[in-house]
């Protein structure tokens, strides 16, 4: 994308009137990696009581060079997959090589699937958590235990002093982390906020921040900084798109005590990457159902 090999299409996303459902479509083109195809899908949340999970989606792919569908992937547990991933590269390249402690805001499906990509990235000592429904905690202490990290459930405040990276992970609609709790140094990764309204921290945390998107137009529109950049505290000129660190064209962090933050809304080009791979290995193996399409 920050090559321009690869671009996104506009996000369709619609509350359908019938059974409480938001739906709509992410979808793009990599001309590089030659994936065109669109995720369509939504949130149902009546899904729990049917025994589903609430989050459904289904992934389509087609050859670019006809048109032609090559593959329909199930997309619920890849969603899950690439948005850990894009909180984990974020972590890669922008937080301290010395991050020994690893906050967690929230505790919901996406939290544990976020926590197991992070501590690939640095050398995790210890995971200090919060979450507005406590109860939740202890299914994200387990595997923080399975991993060989010390868990401890904390306030938000003590949250912000410790943690080195912090990783957001809730459907908040209202900030949950002030930007005077943060000590200097930390990298950010807000994950949660992927909706018009939706906010997990304080909108003056992004002016003290180097902002960071995986898409600038999303990052200002349904991310994060759609609220700091209503309230004129940074402008849309204020966010570096995280391919440019990836491709060497941004420094990054530049020094020890900048704080970094990344605005990760989930582009439909991290869908069709992560479906493609899935395809191919399902081709080789000779998994999946394959059928000729007029
Ligand atoms: P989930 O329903 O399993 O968990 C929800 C989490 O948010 C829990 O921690 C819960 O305690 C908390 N929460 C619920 N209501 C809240 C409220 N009113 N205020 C504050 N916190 C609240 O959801 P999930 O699958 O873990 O997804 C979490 C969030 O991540 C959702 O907002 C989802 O839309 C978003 N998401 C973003 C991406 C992306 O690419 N950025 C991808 C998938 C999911």
């Amino acid at each position: 994308m920050a090559r321009g090999d690869a671009y996104n299409f506009p996000v369709v996303r619609e509350a359908i009137g019938h059974a409480d459902a938001l739906y709509g479509f992410k979808g793009g083109f990599d001309r590089a990696g030659l994936a065109l195809g669109l995720k369509a899908g939504g949130y149902w949340p009546g899904n729990m009581d049917k025994g589903l999970t609430n989050h459904q989606s289904t992934v389509f792919l087609f050859d670019p060079d006809t048109g032609q569908l090559s593959a329909l992937v199930g997309g619920n547990y890849l969603t899950a997959l690439r948005t850990a991933a894009s909180s984990s590269v974020s972590i890669a390249h922008l937080a301290r090589k010395d991050a020994k402690v690893l906050g967690m805001v929230g505790a919901g499906h996406q939290s544990t699937f976020q926590l197991r990509a992070a501590v690939e990235q640095r050398a995790f000592e210890k995971v200090v958590a919060w979450n507005p429904h406590p109860d939740m905690l202890p299914r994200l202490g387990a595997v923080a235990e399975e991993l060989g990290l010390a868990f401890e459930a904390v306030s938000q405040q003590d949250l912000g002093a410790e943690a080195d990276v912090i990783i957001t992970i809730t459907s908040a609609f209202e900030p949950l982390i002030m930007a005077d709790w943060i000590k200097p140094g930390t990298h950010i990764a807000c994950m949660g906020t992927d909706t018009k309204g939706k906010q997990e921290v304080d909108p003056a945390l992004l002016k003290r921040a180097t902002v960071f998107a995986d898409e600038i137009a999303q990052s200002i529109s349904i991310g994060e900084a759609q609220h700091a950049v209503a309230q004129g505290l940074i402008a849309e000129g204020d966010i570096t798109p995280v391919g440019a660190v990836i491709n060497g064209t941004h420094p990054g962090r530049t020094s020890e005590d900048e704080i970094t933050l990344f605005d990760g809304t989930g582009v439909g080009l991290q869908d069709l990457a992560v479906a493609s791979v899935a395809a191919r290995i399902a081709r080789e193996r000779g998994l999946g159902d394959m059928a000729r399409l007029g």
